[in-house]
């Protein structure tokens, strides 16, 4: 269906959490894609890695300007915008300097709203959602990225520990709100490389569950090799592999998520 008329402001969401590994680039590539099928989304790629931006397509030598000449250099969001194979899905790189951003902000004014500024900024393209992938650190990219956002999704890998892994996330998400953006929520929890054969995973699910309650997204993903695939190919995995359980798992989690962003708007 066409794209939706200009909403004054997009909704920005943060996929975040501090461990590395757990799913946070591969939920984001994957549910803006589904999401696109609607919606505009713009995706920001603010980890130095830059897996975000392999993943869609934008090779590490051909990046060329992105996040880091956006929120260092000032360079104008028109300069850093690429496409992506997914119609309606706009990507904002990460550049090969991105790493030398977490010291070289510190010496900027306001440098944990540096972000905050350029998505309220003129220079904004039209669209319904930005997505924001963070490294995985609670330096100054994520807490730029904090700043930003309206929600935070944290995905987390369904394995032993994971509530312990999660505490530091809530409570950096707590001090976000009190000292930088007060509107920060809590958007949801994503179970990720969900193991069906593995009695654990079901234990870890229902101990989430228990804690974090309907923040947690009744759909699962599960560990599936075609999402790990889809990647060195620059493809989300719908486009890579639209059958299998991987993709299906996302294309759920995206509906499920737009059944969640209905319910707040009403
Ligand atoms: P993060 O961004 O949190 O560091 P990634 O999304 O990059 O995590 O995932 C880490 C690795 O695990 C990547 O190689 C990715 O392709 C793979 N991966 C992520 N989710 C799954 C899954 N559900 N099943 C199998 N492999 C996965
Ligand atoms: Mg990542």
């Amino acid at each position: 269906s066409a794209p939706k008329p200009d909403r004054a402001k997009p909704r920005v969401i943060a996929f975040a959490n501090q461990k590395g590994g757990v799913g946070k680039t591969t939920t984001a590539i994957n549910l803006a894609t589904a999401i696109a099928a609607e919606s505009r989304v713009l995706l920001f790629d603010l980890d130095p890695q830059g897996n975000a931006s392999t993943g869609l397509g934008v090779e590490r030598t051909a990046r060329g300007a992105g996040t880091y000449a956006l929120m260092v250099e000032d360079r104008p969001l028109a300069d850093v915008l690429r496409p992506t194979p997914v119609p309606n899905l706009t990507l904002v790189p990460a550049d090969g300097d991105l790493a030398g951003a977490e010291v070289e902000l510190v010496g900027l004014d306001d440098r944990e709203k540096r972000l905050r500024h350029i998505l309220a900024g003129e220079g904004m393209p039209p669209c319904d959602y930005v997505f924001l992938d963070c490294p995985p650190s609670l330096g100054l990219l994520t807490l730029n990225a904090l700043a930003a956002a309206d929600g935070v999704l944290v995905p987390l890998q369904t394995e032993f520990f994971a509530l312990e892994g999660v505490s530091q996330i809530t409570k950096t998400i707590e001090r976000v709100r009190r000292f930088i953006n007060p509107g920060l929520a809590l958007e949801g929890i994503v179970l990720t490389m969900y193991d069906r054969r593995n009695n654990l995973s079901e234990l870890v699910a229902q101990d989430v569950r228990g804690f974090f309650k309907d923040k947690v997204f009744e759909t699962v993903i599960p560990r599936n090799i075609r999402l790990s695939e889809a990647p060195s190919h620059g493809l989300p995995v719908s486009l890579y592999d639209p059958r299998s359980p991987g993709a299906v798992a996302y294309a759920a989690l995206a509906a499920e998520f737009r059944q969640r962003e209905k319910a707040r708007r009403s």
